[in-house]
């Protein structure tokens, strides 16, 4: 099989988002399942709806498109506040989207009320990461306005913490989350759906509060994925981190120097490189470079060392196991070198999934189990996952 691919065991994540849904459940929290970092892969969102995510959230539109397109029975969120150049497609695309500007939120209940539809909206609010997010003092202003539209519907406030500012989703954070929605509720009358907490990050929040006060919604990515909070990226119990599996085939094998020899200016990058004279050892080149993935963000499984990387190589220390041209070695991947391999046209991707876990997949996807082998070896067959 070819390689660089990048190996998923749909089990793995179907378990995860089973487990998650129940942990979170036990308080009333609802589950969003996050699909960004699988651009969208209807497989693996197959696998999450028939586990009971009712919400699928991607942050694009061509992967709400792609996932709605393959027949999957869920409700599509847009994650990313909507580009206003893009606010007919997201009336199209999205059932609901999180918003923090006016005019994009005006934008789209024209096109809504044109549609004969309500478009649905969360509205975000500011809470410190200092990403998307209306500023508290405006709020009410905004939620005025809002009640206004005619194509739009109100279903709730949220907000996103620990992503640019790595703020953390604590307990003052989310009384306070809830503070702002019955101040809300109350001024107008109204009662908010949905108040979205937050991300995989409000794990440690979770488990150690006693009282979730509104809070009735997370969305979730990383955690379903990948199995960790992501605070401190600690394993989350009884999930599983290793759902993906990064393959690279090695293309020479060879004892060199571990230093290189002769002058030295600057490498690929136009860094100045700098390396430790270990004498002679066995070193690898892997067919896989920055052009396929972000190589910080992986960890060799077998006992090898990555020394560097190229667009086009990385470069491995292999002196503690056996290696060579041709033997294939497996790496696990955090989330940005998840990401990165998933967006990548040059990478693989091979679903692992069972005969039952392939009926369940055929049924989330509405298509008899014939047609979806077909699909299946379709998909497998096509190297990119872009649109
Ligand atoms: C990506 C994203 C999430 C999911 O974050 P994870 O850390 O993967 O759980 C949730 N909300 C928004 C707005 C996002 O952009």
């Amino acid at each position: 099989m070819s390689t660089p691919r990048i190996e998923i065991n749909i089990k793995k994540i179907a378990h995860n988002t089973k487990t998650l849904i129940r942990l979170y459940g036990s308080k009333g929290i609802d589950v969003i399942g996050v699909t960004k970092v699988v651009c969208g892969n209807p497989h693996v969102a197959a696998a999450m709806v028939q586990n009971g995510i009712r919400i699928l959230a991607d942050s694009r539109i061509v992967n709400l498109r792609k996932m709605r397109n393959a027949g999957l029975r869920a409700e599509f969120l847009l994650l990313r506040t909507p580009l206003l150049s893009q606010a007919k497609s997201v009336a199209k695309y999205a059932d609901i989207s999180l918003n923090s500007e006016l005019s994009v939120i005006k934008a789209l209940s024209k096109i809504a009320e044109t549609n004969g539809k309500k478009h649905k909206i969360i509205l975000m609010i500011e809470m410190g990461d200092l990403r998307e997010g209306i500023m508290p003092s405006d709020l009410d202003d905004i939620v005025e306005q809002v009640m206004t539209l005619k194509g739009i519907e109100l279903v709730g406030v949220g907000t996103n913490l620990a992503c640019f500012g790595g703020i953390k989703p604590d307990e003052e954070k989310m009384v306070y989350l809830s503070t702002i929605t019955r101040n809300i509720e109350e001024k107008f009358n109204i009662k908010l759906k949905c108040v979205s907490g937050g991300n995989s990050a409000n794990y440690n929040w979770f488990m150690s509060t006693k009282n979730v006060g509104r809070i009735n919604n997370l969305r979730l990515g990383e955690s379903i994925h990948l199995g960790c909070e992501t605070l401190y990226r600690k394993p989350i119990p009884e999930l599983y981190t290793d759902a993906f599996t990064l393959v690279a085939e090695v293309i020479e094998a060879k004892i060199k120097p571990s230093l290189p020899f002769g002058e030295i200016a600057q490498d690929a990058f136009g860094n100045l490189p700098k390396f430790k004279d270990q004498g002679k050892i066995n070193r690898a080149i892997l067919g896989i470079g920055l052009q396929d993935i972000q190589v910080s963000g992986l960890t060799p499984r077998a006992d090898v060392k990555i020394l560097g990387a190229s667009s086009d190589h990385i470069i491995i220390d292999a002196s503690n196991v056996e290696v060579k041209t041709g033997d294939e070695l497996k790496f696990d991947l955090n989330y940005s070198a998840l990401l990165s391999a998933m967006t990548s046209p040059y990478v693989l991707k091979k679903i692992k999934v069972s005969l039952w876990m392939l009926k369940n997949i055929a049924k989330a996807l509405n298509k008899n189990t014939a047609n979806i082998k077909n699909y299946f070896q379709q998909s497998l067959l096509k190297k990119t996952s872009l649109n």
